[in-house]
């Protein structure tokens, strides 16, 4: 075997070894990005034109079930941002973007009128 096969295949197992220590450190910090990206968005604010035709409240507990009787009663209680189809956030997630409210996070015990069930 000459020396340049050695040093060929000594590079080839360098850059073997490289890509498989890089590609768990890249994941893991492209996650970490876009969980701090995701924790960054400015939140819906309740005096947003769109978040008061919606009765967006980033506590349901706070919402006129007299002007939005969908979350009234036991069914109504029941609905929160996290349990609706909307929420883009996982298990867990605080605050998480909502398809309602582009660049914009809601919290997880927020309701608004859009409230659709998650599929099961
Ligand atoms: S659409 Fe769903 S996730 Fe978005 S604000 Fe309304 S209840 Fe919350």
């Amino acid at each position: 075997m000459k020396s340049t096969d050695n040093v060929s295949r000594r590079k080839f197992l360098g850059f073997g070894l490289t890509a498989l220590v890089a590609a768990p450190v890249a994941a893991s910090l492209l996650t970490a990005r876009s969980a701090t990206a995701q924790a960054d968005l400015p939140k819906v604010d309740e005096a947003d034109p769109v978040a008061q035709a919606l009765g967006f409240k980033a506590d349901a507990a706070t919402v006129d079930v007299a002007k939005f009787p969908k979350r009234a009663g036991e069914a109504g209680a029941k609905q929160f941002c996290h349990s609706c189809a909307l929420f883009q956030g996982k298990e867990g997630d605080e605050f998480a973007p909502c398809t309602m409210f582009p660049g914009k996070a809601v919290a997880k015990g927020g309701w608004c009128n859009a409230w659709a069930p998650k599929a099961a």
